[in-house]
């Protein structure tokens, strides 16, 4: 039987997700005027109603786009190249920000880059650069990776007395913790089905009407001209569906993940030498995530032997994955280079089990040795 510990990167897809996808899946074209386009339509909007609802905004403030990493570029990109002419070059992000943001706030054409400092534990610090006003600052919720939750709400505050809009990539949090975007305050949040049960290749961009990003790729104008496409109705109703169960639970869930989790970090803390955790502890975390290094083992040894034991997790990153090299969130953290590459991220969801968490916390002291005596490449 297989222990899968890898719900950060992706969760299976939820029953109710899959019913919904299949009875939506004969759609046509939504934007096409004829019956079943006009039909299509109105299987898309009552899907982007229910999203709305959920996340605390308008209809019209919901992007179908086809990945987190989408809406991400769009966010970002989208926000800097709509205002840079008016509003100056300057950005400013975060250190320990996943690929979709970090590589796309380093292929800003012209722009002047500042980062929010992160503490030890991986949470912002200090919100200085935000004191002179910006084209775009960016900012996780929470690290997919540690699982840290930033304070947002701040940095969104700080931006606002300078007018900078903020992004917020909350692919890690949407539906795993309540979000009400006209409550946060920032102008454009980015989400992705497939972390809370919908399916793969559906993101979700919430968008202010204004300021507003411009697209990053051209077409017919679908989704206020953000995300041109024809938009995939069976993903936005299955997408809405695993929202509604995915919200529903997130409380009975929270508490129930949080104590397998501190479980699980107290039987490795007992059970393994040498280990160093990565995520917060309490509250300060997402209840799912796990995070570790091993020093002397290497993060690809442990995944390995862990998965050939018929444990499913991941190193880290999962963009990353079969490179062996540091994290670069841990790099940013301050963490050296040799403990940084001896990771392992266990993240639980909602197919886990105490019996899941004891298996592991029993498998972990041999693996862990073995990875040791393999050594560091
Ligand atoms: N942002 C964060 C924080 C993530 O964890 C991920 C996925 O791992 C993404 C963005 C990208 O989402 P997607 O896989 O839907 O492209």
């Amino acid at each position: 039987m297989t222990i899968y510990l890898d719900h950060a990167a992706t969760t299976p897809l939820r029953d109710v997700a899959r019913d919904a996808w299949l009875d939506a899946s004969t759609a046509v074209n939504p934007a096409s005027q004829y019956g079943s386009g006009r039909r299509a339509r109105g299987q898309l909007d009552t899907a982007r109603e229910t999203i709305a609802e959920l996340l605390g905004c308008e209809p019209i403030e919901v992007i179908f786009t086809a990945s987190g990493t989408e809406a991400d570029n769009i966010g970002v990109a989208g926000q800097f190249y709509a205002r840079s002419a008016q509003h100056g070059n300057r950005v400013v992000s975060t250190p320990i920000e996943h690929p979709a943001v970090m590589d796309t706030v380093n292929a800003l054409r012209g722009a002047d880059v500042h980062y929010l400092p992160v503490s030890k534990s991986g949470v912002i610090t200090d919100l200085t650069p935000l004191k002179e006003p910006a084209a775009v600052a960016t900012c996780m919720w929470a690290n997919n990776e540690t699982g840290a939750i930033q304070p947002v709400e701040d940095v969104i505050a700080a931006a606002r007395a300078t007018h900078t809009p903020v992004h917020v990539d909350a692919v890690q949090v949407v539906g795993h913790r309540h979000v009400n975007f006209h409550e946060l305050g920032a102008t454009t949040l980015a989400a992705s089905a497939h972390k809370f049960g919908g399916p793969r290749g559906v993101g979700i961009l919430l968008a202010k009407r204004s300021p507003a990003p411009q697209g990053v790729i051209f077409g017919g104008g679908q989704e206020r001209g953000i995300r041109s496409g024809t938009v995939d109705v069976a993903g936005a109703v299955s997408t809405a569906a695993a929202l509604t169960e995915a919200v529903s639970e997130i409380d009975a869930e929270e508490s129930r993940l949080r104590a397998l989790r501190d479980q699980l970090r107290r039987a490795i803390s007992s059970g393994v030498d040498d280990v160093v955790f990565h995520t917060p502890e309490g509250d300060q975390s997402l209840a799912s995530h796990l995070y570790m290094s091993f020093p002397g083992a290497e993060g690809d040894s442990l995944i390995m032997l862990l998965d050939h034991k018929g444990i499913e997790a991941s190193a880290g990153s999962a963009c990353h994955m079969g490179v062996n090299r540091a994290s670069e969130v841990l790099l940013a953290m301050g963490v050296d280079e040799k403990t940084a590459r001896g990771t392992l991220r266990l993240t639980l969801g909602r197919t886990t089990t105490q019996e899941d968490i004891a298996a592991v916390a029993e498998a972990l002291p041999e693996v862990v040795r073995l990875a040791r005596l393999a050594g560091m490449a």
